[in-house]
């Protein structure tokens, strides 16, 4: 084995944890030779994991060693977002840095922003000492809703935390509903665990606006339009009571509001959801059907479908299901969209929120970054966004409505400070970068939102370069700053430890890289939910006192299928198979993989506007262009178009990526994005007609 605090040199194999923001975690070995990390595989030994690890992290060690790593700090030389750096040293770097956040910070410390996601899941190299310096400064707070914020509020207010079924007991189902997920492509692991139960009989559905690859290998697909689940939900349920085909002793003693949920689902026929949803009657009663008498009987949620206005009623309806039909009496029955809620995590420990100490700083969004970097300095605002520190994360590829985050990025006003691997989109637009260390070079500990294991990541290789991890960067800039607090003194180690504390066995997973929660196989099976009432809340007092609706309902689209005859097209845009958001698009075998930029559009479709596979098309709506390759595919159903991404918008055919496309609004419940919320028209480009089409988006 080797040492805690010393990478090994030679002929190892080191046991660390996939970074990726993939509910999988999986458990990894790297095997190191003579100093370098010539092998990344996943752990046998980890059941999650299994020995098998996704096409894009099996090729870890090229995006290691890839020669475009940012290995030294670099200082702007050109205009902003031209991508021209100089080499500094660190010092010089960190001076700088820390001179210009001071002086903004002496003025008011709210003009500073930090910008970070899931760059790393691990949460030493996330919000650990960053959050720290942060809150010791009194920066702005941000608002992480990016990516799960309607869903797991969803469920929050319906079955009280992100939790669920554990992964493994799918395996047992009869009956898995797939809703919302390419499994194949974004949560193999389950999949693995879907096949094994389809070996033993059970029926797969797949419910997903796209033909995915995983929809094609179920038994059924239900193609629906996007932002239109909770249609299908109440849709069941109306069907569920029609026939009779509920659990009524669990209703009574496990839920809260069904008879106020019975009378809004009585509202949803079939026929009406059909015609909302854009799918067969008959379809939709034969789910119910199934649903209703199959037990044990799953849901495996992913959050694509909550990326639209009501996608939090969207999952609050999904997640009604089981407790009508009382599937969450089996180990192998109820739902599953994220496990995050299960870990007992010490946030105050680990990000010392106390550090703020009476001040109360206000909470920037990160789906609105775009708007609030152009925004003055008002009453209702605060200050203008004068710094920003970016960490962990790509907004200027992936944050929506892009052309306005571009041109917020682009002031020369703004001070901004860019961690990371490579030259991104958002790297491009910073005054510094700094580099980082990737997974194979730090410490870090993880819990997952796929299974309830912790793992432990070990540093396996030296870090290359000069790359330093986040917080040894955080640890520099708050020496230089002045805060001299003990905290700012923790090594990563001290940090994996304080992250779940003694609730969890440190020792095991020093010993065997990944520790299991003890956590019940059933966890509803009498009801203990984590709501107020220690039942499922099919009515919500929580959400009523807000005033907001206490039963979930469908909430049509901002731009809903149809609302728009100037766009007709509504736009989905999931995940391309070998990306996971932005990262892995700069490793070359993996972009090869992908091709280039392409737009899944239905033969009728691209038959109506004369456009033939391949042709390069112009993709638009009032918010911007963008250009790539139409691919004429049963995966696009009619009226529905696919931008798979997300690409790098330096790799695309405009310098533009699907985001131009997409909007600032927000969900019903989180303040999420809605980047699955979005029209667009489509037209073969010509490239004579581009500069009149062009003026003619706002
Ligand atoms: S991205 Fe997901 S499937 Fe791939 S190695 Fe990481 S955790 Fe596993």
């Amino acid at each position: 084995m080797n040492s805690v605090t010393t990478p090994p040199s030679v002929g190892h194999t080191v046991r660390g944890a996939c970074p990726h923001d993939c509910p999988d975690t999986c458990a990894l070995l790297t095997t190191v030779e003579n100093g370098v990390a010539v092998r990344v595989q996943g752990n046998p030994e980890h059941p999650a994991t299994a020995g098998v690890l996704c096409t894009k992290v099996a090729r870890y060690p090229e995006r290691t060693y890839h020669p475009d790593r940012v290995l030294q700090p670099l200082k702007r030389s050109g205009p902003k977002g031209s991508g021209q750096f100089t080499p500094v040293s660190w010092d010089e770097a960190l001076d700088t840095i820390a001179a210009r956040l001071g002086a903004i910070a002496a003025r008011n410390p709210e003009a500073v922003l930090p910008y970070s996601y899931a760059g790393t899941m691990g949460l030493v190299q996330g919000e650990a000492m960053a959050a720290r310096f942060f809150h010791r400064m009194g920066a702005s707070l941000l608002d992480r809703t990016i990516c799960s914020a309607a869903g797991g509020e969803a469920l929050l207010y319906t079955i009280g935390a992100k939790v669920g079924m554990r992964v493994e007991f799918f395996a047992e189902s009869r009956l898995i509903l797939i809703w919302g997920s390419n499994s194949i492509t974004s949560n193999l692991h389950f999949w693995r665990h879907a096949q094994e139960a389809k070996r033993r009989g059970a029926r797969l559905v797949c419910i997903d606006p796209r033909r995915t690859e995983t929809a094609e290998k179920c038994h059924e697909h239900l193609q629906l339009l996007p932002g239109t689940d909770a249609a299908l939900a109440l849709a069941l349920m109306h069907e569920l009571i029609t026939h009779d085909w509920l659990d009524r002793d669990y209703i009574e003693r496990h839920t809260l509001g069904f008879e106020a949920l019975a009378a809004r689902a009585l509202q949803w026929p079939p026929e009406r959801a059909a015609e909302v949803c854009g799918l067969p009657v008959a379809q939709i009663r034969a789910l119910a059907q199934a649903w209703g008498t199959t037990q044990p009987a799953a849901i495996r949620l992913n959050y694509g479908m909550q990326r639209v206005r009501g996608g939090g009623n969207a999952v609050r309806a999904i997640a009604c299901l089981p407790a009508l039909t009382g599937a969450w009496r089996h180990r192998a029955g109820g739902l599953l969209l994220s496990s995050s809620g299960a870990f007992p995590i010490d946030r105050a420990a680990l990000q010392r929120p106390d550090l703020l100490g009476t001040r109360r700083p206000r909470t920037i969004n990160m789906s609105t970054i775009g708007d609030d970097l152009l925004r003055v300095a008002s009453s209702g605002f605060g200050p203008k966004i004068e710094a920003l520190v970016v960490y962990n994360s790509n907004p200027v590829a992936v944050a929506p409505e892009s052309a306005k985050v571009v041109q917020g990025f682009a002031r020369e006003d703004l001070f901004t400070v860019v961690l990371e691997h490579f030259r991104t989109d958002t790297a491009d637009h910073a005054d510094f970068i700094l580099p980082a260390t990737t997974q194979l070079e730090h410490w870090d500990i993880h819990t997952s939102y796929g299974h309830t294991d912790v793992l432990l990541n070990r540093p396996a290789i030296a870090p290359l370069g000069e790359a330093r991890p986040n917080t040894e960067i955080f640890r520099a800039l708050a020496t230089r700053m002045g805060y001299t607090e003990a905290c700012f003194a923790d090594d990563d180690l001290t940090l994996c430890r304080t992250a779940l504390g003694a609730r969890v066995d440190f020792e095991r997973l020093l010993a065997q890289g990944f520790a299991p929660l003890e956590l019940p196989e059933a966890p509803f099976a009498e009801g203990n939910f984590p709501t107020p009432s220690g039942r499922c809340e099919f009515w919500s007092e929580r959400l009523a006192a807000q005033g907001l609706d206490g039963l979930p309902d469908h909430l049509p689209n901002h731009e809903a299928s149809g609302s728009d005859p100037r766009h007709p097209l509504a736009m989905i845009s999931p995940p391309a198979r070998h990306f996971l958001n932005s990262s892995f698009v700069n490793v070359e075998s993996l972009r090869a993989s992908e091709g280039e930029p392409l737009l899944e559009i239905h033969a009728t479709d691209a038959a109506a506007r004369g456009i033939a596979d391949g042709d390069e098309v112009r993709v638009y709506n009032d918010r911007g262009s963008h250009r790539c390759i139409a691919r004429i595919s049963p995966r696009a159903r009619a009226g529905v178009v696919n931008g798979l991404g997300i690409w790098w918008r330096k790799f695309g055919r405009d310098g533009t990526n699907v985001n131009e496309l997409t909007s600032q609004r927000l969900t019903d419940l989180g303040r999420g994005p809605t980047f699955y919320d979005c029209l667009v028209e489509v037209e073969r480009f010509a490239p004579g007609a581009q500069r009149s089409a062009a003026e003619g988006c706002a």
